[in-house]
């Protein structure tokens, strides 16, 4: 890995770094060192590198802006692909938009509004890249990003470019073609609809804002909703933050990972949390919701393994 660093450090010199604790720059501020993170700064440069690295036989990993990830303990050996602010211009014509995959996505939210465009107001307050939010399908009140893209270019592990129209993505509950691909969205075209008043939008973006602070943890490290809601069981028992409240788990710890006392479907770092106390944790819960109500729920973090796979938890 020393050989691969000095080599990427002469190809792309300033975008490369060593040694990096991922628990400094992970949203959750869990997970040990990564050997190598390299944050392109153009579309040409990422190319470069996927094919650079697949010439060697390296491994690499994509991430964005790691609110959807939990790092391993021991940290990372493949190379770390971060795509964010590097990759982050945005093109509005008419009510298409084209962003780069590093755009991060409340900005978005607001850079539509302000040019009178409706539709992504529910990602105003996801703290994420456009690329994470695709390839999760994210987003809020129900919605996902995917019902308004119309196409997502990405790069292929030989650095080809790939583009997929909106069906080619698979986009489904909080899910897409794209966790099961090894190919890094480079690009994302949206098509939006013309709103009747800005100012309209702006206060239903205030509106989410504010009850999204009232409602969510803010002062200490966390993921945000660790469990994904399954309709059956809402229907049955309730949304998952108020079946694990139920079960007496707020406030619950392993380790330094706790159940929140505000939102029992988010786990807070309390300072010092292992990614083994997370997972510990997250399976107590699970387990215990599954003895009282018979459902097993899915978990919407991802796990990033030290060889750099990103498995369900
Ligand atoms: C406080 C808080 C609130 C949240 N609220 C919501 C919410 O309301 N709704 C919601 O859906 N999510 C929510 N999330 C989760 C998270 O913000 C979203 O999943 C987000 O879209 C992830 O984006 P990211 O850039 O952080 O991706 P990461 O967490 O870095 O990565 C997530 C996945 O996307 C992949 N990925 C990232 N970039 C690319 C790329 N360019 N190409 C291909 N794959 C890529 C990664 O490999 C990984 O599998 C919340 C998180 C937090 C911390």
């Amino acid at each position: 890995m020393k050989k691969a660093a000095v080599e990427l450090a002469r190809l792309f010199p300033g975008a490369v770094r060593c040694d990096v604790p991922l628990s400094s720059i992970s949203r959750w501020r869990i997970g040990g060192n990564a050997d190598i993170l390299v944050s392109p700064r153009s579309i040409d440069e990422l190319s470069h590198l996927r094919g650079w690295l697949y010439s060697c036989g390296l491994p690499s990993v994509v991430i964005g802006a790691t609110s959807n990830l939990l790092f391993a303990d021991e940290g990372l050996r493949a190379v770390v692909i971060q795509i964010g602010c590097g990759l982050s211009s945005v093109t509005i014509r008419g009510s298409r938009v084209n962003a780069e995959a590093g755009t991060w996505v409340p900005g978005l939210a607001r850079r539509a509004m302000m040019a009178g465009l409706t539709g992504i107001e529910h990602t105003c307050g996801i703290p994420g890249t456009l690329g994470g939010l695709v390839c999760m399908n994210g987003g809020s009140q129900r919605k996902g990003i995917g019902s308004h893209v119309v196409s997502v270019v990405s790069v292929d592990v030989r650095g080809e470019r790939v583009e997929r129209n909106q069906q080619a993505c698979g986009f489904a509950y909080r899910t897409s073609a794209f966790q099961s691909s090894d190919e890094i969205i480079s690009s994302v075209e949206l098509e939006l609809e013309a709103g009747a008043d800005h100012r309209v939008q702006r206060r239903e973006m205030l509106d989410i804002m504010r009850s999204r602070r009232s409602k969510f943890p803010q002062k200490l490290p966390n993921c945000g909703s660790v469990f994904v809601s399954n309709p059956a069981m809402y229907a049955q028992y309730g949304p998952p933050g108020k079946v694990i409240e139920a079960q007496g788990l707020k406030g619950h710890t392993v380790g330094d990972a706790f159940v929140s006392h505000e939102h029992a479907n988010f786990i807070i770092n309390g300072g010092q949390a292992r990614a083994a106390d997370v997972l510990a944790l997250i399976a107590l819960v699970k387990d215990q919701v599954a003895r009282a109500t018979g459902y097993s729920m899915a978990v919407e973090a991802r796990y990033v393994t030290p060889v750099g796979t990103i498995k369900e938890i």
